[in-house]
């Protein structure tokens, strides 16, 4: 048997090494060891979440360009951004919760998706661009701090509590941010993280052993 032909991975529950490369289209391979998932081995690895991170492209571009809400208290009219509102924390004197706000809700998941939309579009057209590989390990480490969900939770708690003092009208930007939650939870859990660095370990890119 030919090693260098084999596909290995490591579980990441128990750290049994095992070959995966004889894995069926469609099916999901588990640990022998523990059971653990190791990945599925997808017809559209790629082509799928690049449909999805594209479409956050687009979603992410329209909920920072428009307003999330309009608020009227007592005819004083007020609409802001998502960046409008870690402003508005700046303005209050309130630095440190502005800038977690701004790089949890629009920086960390901005890089994100224009990263992975870069990544997936170099894997797809099988190349290997000259930031890809340095843009993944980046992408990797940095998706656990994306947390547009608790930003958008929060903004619900607030409008629950202004309801009563305020009119508030939703924006164009908080529906686009909400179905860029939606969309950009689709889209990471349809990435197998192996499959993009197997495929940007191959000479010819796309090919299975
Ligand atoms: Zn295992």
């Amino acid at each position: 048997m030919d090693i260098k032909n084999n596909l290995l991975m490591i579980c990441h529950e128990c750290d049994a090494l095992q070959d995966v490369s004889q894995i069926p289209e469609e099916n999901i391979a588990l640990c022998v060891c523990c059971g653990g998932r190791l990945f599925k081995n997808s017809k559209s690895a790629i082509e799928k979440p690049l449909a999805l991170i594209i479409a956050c492209v687009i979603l992410f571009i329209v909920a920072n360009s428009y307003p999330i809400m309009k608020l009227n208290i007592m005819g004083i009219e007020r609409e802001t951004t998502l960046t409008g509102s870690a402003i508005i924390f700046f303005e209050q004197g309130r630095p440190d919760l502005a800038m977690v706000v701004w790089f949890t809700s629009v920086l960390l998941p901005g890089f994100s998706i224009f990263a992975l939309c870069y990544i997936l579009i170099s894997i797809y057209f099988k190349k290997c661009w000259r930031f890809t590989r340095s843009l993944l390990l980046w992408v990797s480490r940095l998706l656990p701090w994306g947390m547009m969900d608790v930003f958008l939770l929060a903004i619900l708690v607030a409008l629950v509590k202004l309801s009563s003092l305020a009119d508030i009208v939703l924006g164009l930007g908080f529906i686009a941010f909400v179905a860029l939650i939606l969309c950009y939870a689709a889209a990471i859990s349809s990435i197998e993280m192996h499959v993009l660095w197997d495929s940007l370990d191959k000479k010819s890119l796309g090919i299975r052993p």
